[in-house]
């Protein structure tokens, strides 16, 4: 029997669907043939109104005050109760922390396969995925059904089309759960300095923090030039290990970075567009982590260093202290 495609979908705080739900209902329409596609949210018909005009043959969705929240027991309901309702064969969603959260549990329940971290999807179906900290890629396709397939960020570009006025057909959930949510904690804004959907990434290595021609360091400028960069041009911080690492040897280092921010072959393979590194030496462990970036700058003192052999577009053989306190001043006069 041929396959049918559920698309699900949760809405953001603000009743839309957030780009990588976009990305992921242009992938599950990449599949072909005719597509379902589920809502979950608060409130879902405004969600619905904007992808009218996608194709599907039917929007299904569960709304209510239970499904504002990500909440395991809720969101696991609700996702059951959709696939149930649309008896499709492969469900293609976003990988949000909301959805990873509770898709596990879900092909538990109902007896399916699921993919996780995918980054491509092609006819067959077929999915693309990792392995082994990224540096084997598989093509992969399963027997089994249903199949639960969560996408990643960028391997579709976001569905467009005009809004229309859509048909929901609603399914009822019983939203029984002990867990209430009471608020969120999350770190400040402007202290939240990883941003997965940054135009640029911004890498910070050790020499931030070594001695300049004047035979010192100079900690407190380092913090303040890449904080004012960040701040600038919201770009999202990434860091050589040597540089996370002098914390934990006691060393004065920025206050703002942390292992998280690591990029390399130990570290985070980010996706953003572009990149720049500065003060970093480009060796092999940390450029692999750079390799879904797509455009390469450097600004390093030595002409020999790692980015000049190939691994950068463009490398300035300049000082980085130099350099972003003049970009940060362009950054400021062009800010409104
Ligand atoms: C098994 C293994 C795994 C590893 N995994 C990772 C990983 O995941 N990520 C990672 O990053 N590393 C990793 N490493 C470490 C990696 O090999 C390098 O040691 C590390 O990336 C070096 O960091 P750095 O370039 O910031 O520091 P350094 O090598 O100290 O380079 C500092 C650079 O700053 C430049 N500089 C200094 N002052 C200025 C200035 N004013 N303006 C411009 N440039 C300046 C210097 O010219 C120099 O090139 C790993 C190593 C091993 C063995």
């Amino acid at each position: 029997m041929a396959d049918t495609v559920l698309f699900l979908a949760h809405t953001e705080a603000d009743g839309t669907l957030g780009r990588l739900a976009l990305e992921a209902l242009a992938a599950a329409k990449s599949l072909g043939g005719t597509f379902v596609v589920g809502l979950i949210g608060g409130e879902v018909q405004s969600a619905a109104d904007s992808i009218a005009n996608c194709g599907a043959s039917r929007i299904l969705g569960v709304a209510g005050e239970a499904f504002t929240e990500s909440r395991y027991a809720t969101d696991a309901a609700a996702v059951e109760a959709l696939v149930k309702a649309a008896r499709d064969t492969i469900i293609v969603a976003p990988h949000t922390s909301r959805f990873a959260r509770c898709m596990a549990g879900v092909a538990q329940r109902i007896g399916a396969r699921i993919d996780t971290h995918v980054t491509g999807i092609a006819s067959g179906p077929q999915i693309s995925r990792w392995y082994y900290r990224q540096r084997m890629e598989a093509v992969l396709e399963r027997k089994q059904r249903p199949w639960i397939i969560l996408v990643e960020s960028g391997i579709a570009p976001a569905w467009e089309g005009p809004a229309g006025s859509a048909t929901i057909e609603p399914i009822a959930v019983e939203a029984a759960t002990r867990t209430s949510v009471i608020g969120r904690q999350s770190p400040q804004a402007e202290q939240q300095t990883i941003r997965p959907d940054a135009k640029l990434l911004f890498v910070a290595g050790a020499g931030w923090t070594r001695k300049q021609a004047d035979g010192k360091a100079h900690i407190d400028d380092a913090a303040r030039l890449i904080f004012g960069f960040l701040h600038g041009s919201d770009a999202s911080l990434g860091s050589s290990k040597s540089l996370v690492d002098l914390s934990g040897e006691g060393q004065a280092v920025l206050p703002f970075l942390s292992h998280m921010n690591q990029v390399g072959q130990t570290g985070a393979t980010p996706r953003h567009p572009k990149g720049l590194a500065t003060c970093c030496h480009g060796e092999e462990p940390h450029v692999v982590g750079w390799r879904f970036i797509r455009e390469r700058r450097a600004v390093n003192l030595d002409a020999n260093c790692g980015w000049a052999r190939g691994k950068a577009d463009v490398v300035y053989v300049a000082d980085a202290f130099a350099v972003i306190e003049r970009v940060n001043a362009l950054l400021a006069e062009r800010a409104p």
